[in-house]
């Protein structure tokens, strides 16, 4: 037929229109990005207020692209997701993030917690439990020193949610919520699920100072997490005005650039006893 355009034109005009290229470019680079080494973890410390100590961090990847350069999590992390490479790469998060720890605590840094982010995909992933033990007996890791975040955006698929939490659990491993209130869940998982920890989102901390509806708002997820037993962590934490009223309202543990970015493991043993003393 005269005139006619062959399919696999019109399939490139369509991924170039909708902007799909560079992303299956990158999904195209992201699967050579594990077997090269261009990934890496960085951790952030958390720091305990009541002791002024630093008792865990929380690991965060990383993405140096040999030409692209640096490439955020923001970016590639939904990605891996769309194209189940998280799985791959979520275990190899897992696996040396507890080898990072353990190493620490063999060259004599007290011992601490490691806080692994958990995307939705694994969590539904079939040998998950599995596949966390192995890393634990592997690394030899304590495994009350693994703590797993999953947001509240998961808590959605409920059912699935609780059996899935249930069995990692039962692995002596702790959990939290990440970004506490920003999702819009009922906060009736709180009591069904085996939470240990929440995480008060950066937003809230940041309008510290600013706003008072927000203040009282951190506040209130704090005592609430008291009553419940849970603790908390408050994220973001850039000023010393934020870290005030956070004491002043009984947080219990604090991760923000005011203490320290998320760095390499080398510098953060170095700097150790530098950043619990600021
Ligand atoms: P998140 O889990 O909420 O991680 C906290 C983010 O806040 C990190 O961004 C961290 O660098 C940043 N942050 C920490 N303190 C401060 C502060 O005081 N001020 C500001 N402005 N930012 C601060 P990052 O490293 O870019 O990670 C972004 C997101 O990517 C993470 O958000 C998490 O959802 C995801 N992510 C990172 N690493 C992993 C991973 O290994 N697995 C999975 N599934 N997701 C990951
Ligand atoms: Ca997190
Ligand atoms: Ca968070
Ligand atoms: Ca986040």
């Amino acid at each position: 037929e005269a005139g006619k355009i062959p399919a696999r034109i019109l399939y490139y005009e369509l991924i170039m229109s909708s902007g799909m290229t560079d992303k299956l470019i990158l999904e195209n680079d992201l699967h050579k990005a594990l077997d090269n080494d261009e990934l890496f973890l960085e951790y952030q410390p958390q720091i305990d207020l009541q002791t002024g100590r630093i008792t865990g961090v929380e690991a965060l990847i990383r993405w140096q692209h040999p030409e692209k350069g640096w490439i955020s999590p923001g970016t590639f992390i939904p990605i891996a997701e769309e194209s189940g490479l998280i799985i791959p790469i979520g275990q190899w998060v897992l696996e040396t993030a507890c080898y990072q720890v353990k190493l620490w605590e063999k060259e004599g840094l007290p011992p601490l917690k490691v806080a692994v982010n958990l995307s939705l995909g694994q969590l539904f992933q079939q040998d998950l439990v599995e596949m966390v033990q192995e890393v634990l007996v592997k690394t030899e890791l304590e495994p009350q020193c693994l703590q797993l975040e999953i947001t509240e955006s998961m808590t959605i698929n409920i059912d699935q949610m609780t059996t899935a939490l249930r069995n990692l659990k039962e692995l002596g491993i702790t959990i939290a919520i990440d970004d506490f209130g920003t999702g819009y869940s009922s906060l009736s998982y709180l009591k069904d699920f085996s939470i240990d920890c929440l995480k008060i989102d950066r937003s809230f901390v940041q309008k510290i100072q600013s706003n008072s509806t927000d203040e009282a708002l951190v506040a209130m997820i704090i005592s609430m997490a008291k009553h419940l037993q849970l603790n908390v962590v408050a994220e973001g934490i850039e000023e010393v005005e934020q870290l005030a009223y956070l004491m002043a309202s009984n947080c219990e543990t604090v991760q923000g650039y005011l203490f320290s970015k998320p760095i390499q493991p080398k510098l953060l043993q170095e700097n150790f006893h530098e950043i619990q003393n600021n």
